[in-house]
């Protein structure tokens, strides 16, 4: 069965819906990046894809391309953050283990300190 476009009852659905504030750092067709609630680094936005999948596990090659445009958003967010050249650690937290609380793919973006290694 095909990837439902949107959960109505996904917190990252309804801020991209605009039905929940979200501070949005950068938007495109596919992509909305917004800055996360309980910031975890001076840098801390969440590059979220407009179509609901549920976490990195759902993807298939068919999902290349999308995302491959979260990527290049986080990206861009880094660079506009000033946080490109001093490094920056992009995460993807899937089920419980890892501590996965919002149930919709969404790539951290970690910069403006030294992180460490290996995480928590
Ligand atoms: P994860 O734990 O990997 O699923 O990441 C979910 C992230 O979403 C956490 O870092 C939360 O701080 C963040 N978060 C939860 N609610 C909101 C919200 N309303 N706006 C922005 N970020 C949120
Ligand atoms: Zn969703």
């Amino acid at each position: 069965m095909a990837t439902p476009e949107r959960d109505p009852d996904c917190l990252f659905c309804k801020i991209i819906a605009g039905e929940i504030p979200g501070t949005r750092l950068l938007e495109t067709d596919d992509v909305i990046v917004i800055q996360d609630i309980n910031p975890q680094a001076p840098v801390h936005g969440l590059a979220i894809p407009k179509r609901h999948i549920p976490s990195a596990a759902h993807l298939t090659l068919a999902d290349a391309a999308t995302l491959a445009a979260v990527i290049d958003a986080a990206n861009t967010v880094a660079r506009d953050k000033g946080v490109a050249d001093s490094g920056y650690r992009l995460v993807m937290n899937i089920g419980p283990d890892a501590g996965q609380s919002v149930a919709h793919l969404h790539v951290h973006i970690l910069g403006g300190r030294a992180l460490g290694w290996p995480p928590g």
